[in-house]
């Protein structure tokens, strides 16, 4: 017979975003909140305040952006992109909405799509974060999301690139047949806005009227060419 697990002994680990309890044998799951690892809800009531209403400063790339990539924002972002919280990118995408309308730039749009992550990035994580988030865009607008853009090669993407070339973003392929519609473009992070700069002049390539580029946060001016991953973004913030 197994071993009777004590009263008040639990072992716990955090897995995406359900925390898995396991106590007298039986196994319990509880959600945290994506921003401050709260119990209860995917996000919590005070981060979903926390992230409302804060337009981020107009940048030279001219990418429409939700928020600025600080604070809460930032935590909320990074557990979607490196603590696999898929349920976020619902909430994320409903904030870019939001954005969109007040730009005015959601009407007359023919399709939705998204700058794809490399195939190992996706395989890791089992969802691509760009994609979950236009899906809800496309949703929401009453809009058809399709994916339109790939990186070609982009198995090996970034391995035995100068840092210059990586600076410079992946190079993408549109589908073709997109004469003249208007399309937007919906990433994650914008950072120097090479990435969607690249996806923008892979549509166009392809006969695309009008290509809109949007992101759920951007990153200050200050900050620099690189998105840290989670555990890095604390000591990055204090430095
Ligand atoms: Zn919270």
């Amino acid at each position: 017979m197994r071993g009777r697990t004590p009263w008040g002994e639990a072992n716990s680990s955090s897995i995406n975003s359900v925390t898995v309890l396991i106590h007298d044998g039986y196994m319990l799951f509880e959600t945290r909140c994506a921003g401050c690892d709260t119990p209860g809800q995917a996000i919590c009531t005070t981060c979903r305040f926390a992230l409302i209403g804060r337009a981020p400063q107009p940048q030279a790339h001219g990418v429409i952006a939700a928020m600025p990539f600080a604070g809460r924002a930032r935590d909320v972002v990074l557990s979607l992109k490196y603590r696999n919280r898929r349920q976020v990118a619902r909430h994320l995408g409903s904030l870019l909405v939001n954005r969109l309308v007040e730009s005015g730039d959601h009407v007359d749009l023919d399709v939705v799509t998204w700058a794809p992550t490399s195939v190992r990035r996706r395989r890791q994580r089992g969802f691509d974060q760009a994609e979950e988030i236009a899906r809800t865009v496309g949703r929401q607008l009453g809009v058809p999301t399709r994916r339109l853009l790939t990186r070609p090669g982009s198995a090996t993407a970034q391995t035995g690139k100068s840092r210059s070339e990586r600076l410079d973003g992946p190079e993408f392929v549109a589908r073709p047949g997109l004469q003249g519609r208007r399309v937007l473009v919906v990433d994650d992070v914008v950072t120097t806005g090479a990435t969607l700069l690249g996806a923008r002049d892979a549509l166009e390539q392809q006969g695309a009227h009008e290509v809109i580029l949007a992101a759920v946060a951007s990153t200050p001016a200050a900050v620099g060419a690189k998105v840290l991953p989670f555990r890095h973004a604390a000591r990055a913030v204090a430095a």
